[in-house]
């Protein structure tokens, strides 16, 4: 009797322990984010755990429901998804598959676990299913962004311009001929500054999507900047399109465009066509000749169409007397480097400097390197600016390394002209050498738009450069999202987030959830982040929270002269002992 009730005892305790375990598997999956389909091929048994109502509205009584699942999701999902349900049938232990739910809005992961007995006969199964929604749209954003432009829904510029140089490479091999148009609209600041931006935006919205209308086959367009767009056509008989395509504009342009305001809008454009080969034999350089015709077709009047020729090239360089003053000011080492800061954002500490140019003119006016490197990199007076900007940041380093007695790194803007000079590694490295400067505290910026006109030149050079252990950043980040292909084969340290982003990140979520993966994607592939143009402390805050590593911008500090940069190294020298 005794040992009868002694091991009523012990059952009652396992009865209670296995309540009590049965209640903690059953909180566990209640609580996890996700539902859970457990099958037991012995006891033929299946049954749903977790979020399961969250997903699906029917029930897992038997194990023929299985089948339903193949019911609720989109059509092109279903053999996809029947392949991982049934894994058993291929010996296989795990497989995942994202599938689209029938509604066509949420995305699901299957996680599939079969187990075996030993002798290799399956005994259960577990599935685990989450809504990935989120994650999925985040990537199809960034994929998007990759090649569109949001507002218009049509090629964004760098894209383009990468389109474009495949068509430039294919029409050299063949002697195809190409032409550009670039679609500027007529006093557009006019309708931006008294209407509002809102009107100026629809309005660049709508015609954008006429332009899209206009594109087949081979004829390609983009939205280049605010109310600029280019075409590109590559066909047999392009001369004929772009009469056919100047005409069809001509022809929708008679009516009106009507806003939700339920304003009507009349507008005339100006257009500036350059072919290739004639007038350029890059993409980039092919859009700048379009854009000199533009320019030139307006100065002439409006609602115009113009083509390129050489002499609206010297002219447009007369005019704007760019030329002769860089050239003077090269002669008279009218430049100065100013330095912008660079912090650690969670220690604050110095990481590094900017070098950026500024000219002094005779009056002693500073002119803006936005002004001024685009001119110089169309005349080609960037190759001795250049030259003069690697070494006096760099000996200019050596100094202050030597004064302060710690290091950072001096980053240094190079544009594409000169990535393509072919002592352009040599003369850095001579440089380095010259100043005793380690090269690890050097990093030279590239943008993406050197690397998308002939990305496999560039790649070699960067590849050379590293291996002499310079470090190589990615500037202006986010404008295009062209390169985000390239990232995970570019061999580069860091990337700079570009300014645009940063402007709009306080207030626009969609800039957040991009911002956002472009950090953990950067983490990923183990490159260092920095922010460019942070101006506010929210703006700080709320990077350093979602693990951006360094911040560059006005709130931190503006570009120094040389003589207020040591202050601050001064400074930060005391901070570090
Ligand atoms: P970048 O390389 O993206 O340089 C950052 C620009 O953003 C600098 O303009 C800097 O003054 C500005 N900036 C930084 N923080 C803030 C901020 O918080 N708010 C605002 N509004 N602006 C901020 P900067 O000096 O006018 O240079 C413009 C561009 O000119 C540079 O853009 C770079 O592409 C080019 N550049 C400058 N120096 C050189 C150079 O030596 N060589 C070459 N090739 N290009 C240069
Ligand atoms: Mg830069
Ligand atoms: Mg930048």
């Amino acid at each position: 009797m005794n040992e009868l009730n002694y091991q009523l005892e012990q059952l009652k305790t396992m009865n209670e322990e296995l309540k009590e375990k049965e209640r903690m598997y059953q909180l566990v999956s209640k609580s996890a984010v996700g539902a859970f389909l457990y099958c037991s091929f012995e006891k033929r048994r299946i049954c749903a755990l977790g979020q399961w109502e969250e997903f699906f509205e029917f029930e897992m009584k038997e194990m023929n429901d299985i089948f339903q699942l193949l019911e609720a999701v989109d059509e092109s999902y279903v053999s996809k998804l029947r392949n991982i349900l049934f894994l058993e049938s291929q010996g296989k232990e795990t497989a995942i598959a994202e599938c689209l739910l029938k509604d066509k809005r949420t995305w699901v992961s299957f996680c599939v676990r079969i187990y075996y007995a030993e002798g290799g006969q399956p005994t259960d199964k577990v599935i685990y299913i989450s809504n990935i929604t989120k994650y999925r749209s985040q990537n199809e954003e960034l994929t998007y962004m990759a090649y569109y432009d949001s507002m218009t829904g049509l090629y964004n510029r760098n894209y383009f311009v990468r389109l474009l140089s495949e068509y430039v490479k294919n029409a050299s091999e063949y002697n195809h001929v190409i032409s550009i148009m670039i679609i500027d609209i007529d006093d557009f600041k006019n309708i931006n500054d008294g209407q509002g931006i809102m009107i100026g935006d629809e309005l660049v919205q709508q015609f954008g999507c006429f332009l899209k209308e206009l594109c087949r086959g081979n004829i390609i367009a983009c939205h280049l900047h605010s109310d600029v767009y280019c075409i590109a056509i590559h066909a047999p008989n392009q001369k004929a399109c772009v009469e056919v395509i100047y005409g069809e504009i001509q022809k929708r342009l008679k009516a009106p465009f009507k806003l939700s305001s339920g304003k009507e809008f009349y507008i005339t454009v100006s257009i500036g066509v350059a072919e290739y080969p004639e007038a350029a034999t890059s993409a980039l350089e092919l859009i700048n000749c379009a854009e000199i015709a533009v320019f030139k077709g307006k100065s002439l009047g409006k609602d115009v169409i113009h083509y390129f020729d050489s002499s609206i090239m010297e002219d447009f360089m007369g005019t704007i007397e760019l030329e002769e003053k860089l050239k003077k000011a090269i002669a008279n080492q009218n430049f100065i480097l100013y330095y912008q800061p660079q912090y650690y954002s969670g220690s604050k500490k110095l990481r590094g400097v900017e070098a950026l140019i500024r000219w002094q003119d005779e009056d002693s006016h500073f002119i803006q390197p936005s002004v001024f490197i685009p001119a110089a990199e169309k005349n080609g007076a960037i190759i001795p600016i250049g030259k003069w900007v690697v070494e006096q940041s760099i000996k200019q380093y050596a100094i202050w390394r030597q004064q302060f007695g710690f290091p950072f790194i001096m980053s240094i803007n190079i544009s594409a002209l000169q990535y393509k000079k072919e002592d352009f590694v040599e003369s850095v490295v001579g440089n380095l050498n010259k100043y005793g400067v380690a090269p690890n505290e050097i990093e030279l910026e590239i943008t993406e738009s050197v690397l998308i006109e002939d990305f496999n030149a560039v790649y070699e050079k960067i590849k050379i450069l590293k291996e002499h252990g310079i470090r190589i950043s990615l500037d202006d980040f986010g404008t295009g999202f062209s390169s985000l292909a390239y990232l995970t084969r570019l061999p580069i340290d860091t990337l700079k987030i570009d300014k645009a982003f940063i402007d709009t990140v306080m207030t626009d979520s969609t800039t957040r959830v991009i911002t956002e993966s472009i950090i953990h994607m950067v983490k990923a592939l183990k490159f260092e982040s920095i922010a460019e143009g942070v101006e506010y402390e929210e703006q700080y805050h709320y990077l350093e929270e979602i693990g951006c590593d360094v911040i560059q911008g006005y709130l931190f500090s503006r570009p120094l002269s040389p003589i207020q940069m040591e202050v601050v190294l001064k400074t930060e020298g005391n901070r570090v002992e």
